[in-house]
């Protein structure tokens, strides 16, 4: 991909944070980047569907929801293994068409996102990646993550990357299907299983319903 600034224009159909997830082995920490939106439309001279990576002032600023018109100004991911998204290092983004979209509350839930602090402290639960691709992909509360994982504290060089799918949606959602337990590489071949457990302990302090 070129390293120039692109042209974009399009209707966003999608809004979800933009987050990391780092592992070693059973621990985690996630980096908070922002959102990211799935815009339909023109980028450089080619129509399709790409996907571009704004900070928080930006959505705190615009409030973007789908079914919006944005423009604006973009760079191509360098790393690609690292971001969610195609594009990122966005300027001069506008808001140029606004939503006229009726919502419901049925999922895909598709309102404006809440603030990154909101996404932490409600916390998440893995989602299947299936799920994610066929009933998710427009959800503020679906969340696809890229994933760095140090295999060897010993030797941190040696590290591994993947994306999964999470939830911080609802606990009854309907759609919502957990898919298989995840597996951490760690030394010496050995793995860890973040089994269910993990997931409860990070959402028990909600309702079923929030
Ligand atoms: S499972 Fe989660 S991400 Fe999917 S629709 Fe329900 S709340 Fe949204």
């Amino acid at each position: 991909m070129s390293e120039e600034k692109l042209l974009f224009e399009g209707k966003v159909v999608s809004i979800q944070p933009r987050i990391r997830l780092m592992r070693s082995f059973d621990e985690r920490s996630h980096s908070y980047l922002g959102y990211a939106l799935w815009v339909n439309g023109v980028i450089g001279s080619t129509a399709r569907e790409f996907s571009i990576g704004i900070g928080k002032s930006i959505h705190a600023k615009y409030n973007f929801v789908v079914g919006d018109k944005i423009s604006g100004a973009c760079m191509a991911v360098v790393d690609v293994r690292q971001e969610p998204v195609d594009y990122y290092k966005v300027s001069k983004i506008k808001k140029i068409g606004q939503s006229m979209k009726e919502l419901d509350n049925n999922p895909p839930w598709l309102g404006i996102p809440p603030s990154l602090e909101e996404y932490r402290h409600r916390g998440h639960r893995r989602l299947s990646s299936r799920t994610y691709e066929t009933s998710c992909r427009t959800c503020i509360w679906g969340c696809k993550m890229p994933v760095e994982i140090i295999v060897d504290n010993w030797n941190p060089s040696r590290r591994q990357y993947r994306f999964e799918k999470f939830c911080y949606g609802p606990i009854s959602c309907k759609l919502y299907k957990a898919g298989a337990t995840r597996k951490v590489p760690g030394r010496n071949g050995m793995s860890y299983e973040e089994l269910d457990w993990v997931d409860e302990e990070e959402t028990g302090h909600r309702s079923l319903e929030e």
